[in-house]
C-alpha cells in the first residue's frame, strides 16, 4: 500500500516535472500551444464542436425546425434519456481515439475530458460514470479501457464517482459498422449484465464511451442497466457520426 502510494506521489512529480520542462503541445497537431490539453488555432478551426446543440434527447442536429426534440424521440423515448458529444466524427476527432486507443495516453484523455466535462451538467444528484467496458480478451491484449482513462479524468474534473466493474462485457462483438439495425441489436444481445445491481438501483447512470458510431452498443448497455433498476441513463461521448455515411465504411 505504502509502495504504492509512493510510487504514485513518484509518479505525479514525475508529471509535474515533465509538465514544466515541455511545452504543451496540440492534441490534434503536435504544434506547441499556450494551454494545456487544448488545440492550436488551425486545429481549432476544423473541430466541429457539437456541444448542446441538436435533439434535446439523443443530440442529432436538428435542421430547419424550432422543436427541441426530434420526430423519433418524439414517437418513441429512447432508453437513453440523453445523449452528447464533445465533437462530430472527424479525421481530427477520429486521430484522437486511435491515439487514446492504442497508446494509453493520459493526456489525450485529459483533452477529451475537458471538453466533454461541460455536457454532463446537472444529472440529477451523486450520477455515475459507468465507461462502456471491453470484453476481456480485448483489455488482456490491449492492457487498458480508453473508456475507463476518460471516465476517470472526467470523475477528477467532475468529482463524481466512477464504477469501472459495475457492468461487464460477457460477449465480443464484431464491428457493427455496415449491419442493418436488427443486426446490431442481434450482435449486442445479451452482451452486458450488471455485476452489483444495488450499486445501479434507482441511480442515474452516464455511460462514458471514446466514439458514438451506431448507438447499439450504448442502447446494449442502457437496456442491461435499466433491467438491473437504474433510474435513468445517458450517454457522454468525445465524438459522435454525424454523417450517416460514415457508418457504412
Ligand atoms: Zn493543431
Ligand atoms: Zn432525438
Amino acid at each position: 500500500m505504502i509502495v504504492r502510494r509512493v510510487r504514485g506521489g513518484l509518479r505525479t512529480c514525475a508529471r509535474w516535472a515533465l509538465d514544466f520542462v515541455l511545452p504543451p503541445r496540440c492534441a490534434g497537431c503536435g504544434t506547441i500551444v499556450a494551454d494545456v490539453h487544448s488545440f492550436c488555432p488551425e486545429c481549432w478551426k476544423h473541430i466541429e464542436f457539437l456541444g448542446q446543440a441538436g435533439c434535446s434527447v439523443c443530440g442529432v442536429p436538428l435542421q430547419a425546425t424550432d422543436s427541441e426534440t426530434c420526430a423519433v424521440c418524439l414517437a418513441k423515448p429512447p432508453r437513453i434519456a440523453r445523449t452528447r458529444s464533445a465533437v462530430a466524427y472527424d479525421e481530427l476527432s477520429r486521430s484522437l481515439a486511435i491515439r487514446l486507443k492504442y497508446g494509453r495516453k493520459v493526456a489525450i484523455a485529459r483533452t477529451m475530458a475537458r471538453y466533454m466535462a461541460p455536457l454532463i451538467g446537472d444529472s440529477g444528484d451523486d450520477p455515475l460514470l459507468v465507461p462502456v467496458p471491453l470484453h476481456w480478451t480485448r483489455l488482456w491484449r490491449r492492457g487498458f479501457n480508453q473508456s475507463v482513462l476518460v471516465a476517470r479524468e472526467l470523475s477528477r474534473r467532475l468529482s463524481f464517482r466512477t464504477d469501472v466493474l459495475v457492468l461487464r462485457r460477457l460477449k465480443r462483438t464484431p464491428p457493427l459498422k455496415g449491419m442493418s439495425p436488427l443486426q446490431r441489436r442481434k450482435a449486442v444481445a445479451g452482451a452486458f449484465r450488471v455485476v452489483d445491481k444495488a450499486a445501479v438501483a434507482g441511480k442515474t447512470i452516464i455511460l462514458i464511451d471514446d466514439v458514438l458510431t451506431t448507438g447499439s452498443t450504448a442502447e446494449a448497455c442502457a437496456r442491461t442497466l435499466k433491467r438491473a433498476g437504474a433510474a435513468r441513463v445517458e450517454l457522454i461521448t468525445w465524438a459522435r457520426v454525424v454523417r450517416p455515411a460514415q457508418l457504412m465504411r
